[in-house]
């Protein structure tokens, strides 16, 4: 039972540049469509656009892995999902595979990352599994908006599975290096968990927005020297010390290498292409863990949904809401906030 609808998206070719077609949309029996009602712009997309990494997907390609929408049509086996309000998580694993059946469905080799294995959410529609998708509820609380839930595809299921991991609690001091994006809604989860939060950054304004929800301690790392971090979050010392990279750039990664201590674990959250040089011998010396995670398991979405729903994760300080058009200009600009586009 096919819609006829218009969809439209902007689609990066291999010289860089964004061009605003029409596409049909058909979906697979497993497949449904959804109509975007936001689309989060991620660091990672920059990369793709700008950085020279190179999509899975060969270009032309939709970019947007941070999709939240209605759905509008369904693939037979996908009807129940009809008419819902939907997050569609950013790595969508196949669930059959070795790696799916043992509980790892993050390394599914499978696995349908919109935007990346093929078109995503700067568009109109989008057509993805309907495996996995996490349902919102139809009447949001004051201040939460369906295309603002966007950005739990990424930028707060990605941190929230490395808290998770990493077993984040009240007897923990968890330091974020880089608290805008990923990083400020790192703060708030460990902070709702109960855990001791220092934000570092670069930037007063990220610093102060972090010390505004669940920071308990700021340090910049522009003013003081990485021997002098050190020594500022030692002296907040709980039972466990937890560093999250969520810059994701080579001075983050760094700083946070620079911060471990005896029995400490580093988990790399942030991507960059970037190299850096390390003591790799400091994670033995101090008997430490470093680990890494690629997004979010599908299972957790709703809990990382409900710490939002709570109020206990604020979404809005952290976004602003843009048009689809501004795509192509927005790639390029540098924006303190994460953008969300409104197709
Ligand atoms: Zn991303
Ligand atoms: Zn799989």
């Amino acid at each position: 039972m096919a819609v006829t609808v218009e969809a439209i998206g902007y689609r990066l070719t291999a010289d860089g540049s964004f061009h605003h077609r029409g596409f049909p949309i058909d979906p697979k029996p497993d497949e449904v469509v959804v109509e975007v009602a936001g689309c989060g712009l991620c660091h990672t997309d920059i990369g793709f656009a700008r950085g020279g990494v190179a999509t899975r997907h060969p270009l032309p390609l939709i970019l947007g892995h941070e999709i939240s929408g209605r759905v509008i049509d369904a693939g037979e086996r996908s009807m129940q999902w009809l008419g819902r309000s939907v997050i569609v998580p950013a790595v969508i694993p196949c669930g059959a595979c070795e790696a799916c059946r043992a509980n790892r469905p993050t390394i599914c080799r499978k696995q349908f990352m919109p935007g990346n294995d093929g078109d995503g959410g700067f568009a109109s529609h989008v057509v993805v599994p309907a495996r996995g998708l996490c349902a919102v509820p139809d009447t949001l609380p004051k201040d939460i908006t369906l295309p603002m839930l966007s950005v739990l595809a990424d930028a707060i299921s990605t941190p929230y599975e490395a808290i998770d991991r990493a077993h984040v609690g009240p007897d923990d001091v968890a330091v974020f290096v880089g608290v805008g994006g990923g990083g400020g809604f790192g703060v708030q989860i460990a902070a709702a968990l109960g855990a001791y939060v220092v934000a570092i950054d670069i930037s007063d304004m990220k610093l102060e927005l972090a010390s505004q929800h669940g920071a308990s301690l700021t340090l910049n790392a522009r003013t003081l020297t990485p021997k002098e971090l050190k020594s500022s979050v030692r002296s907040v010392a709980r039972k466990g010390l937890k560093i999250f990279e969520t810059s994701g750039t080579a001075a983050g990664q760094q700083t946070a290498f620079n911060l471990l201590d005896y029995g400490a674990y580093l988990a790399i959250v942030g991507f960059t292409p970037d190299k850096v040089e390390l003591r790799l011998s400091n994670l033995m010396a101090f008997d430490a863990t470093a680990r890494g995670n690629w997004g979010c398991a599908p299972d957790k979405y709703p809990a990382a949904l409900q710490l939002v729903l709570d109020g206990k994760v604020a979404i809005a300080p952290y976004v602003e809401l843009h048009y689809l058009e501004e795509l192509p200009t927005l790639i390029d600009q540098h924006t303190p906030l994460r953008p969300v586009l409104l197709p």
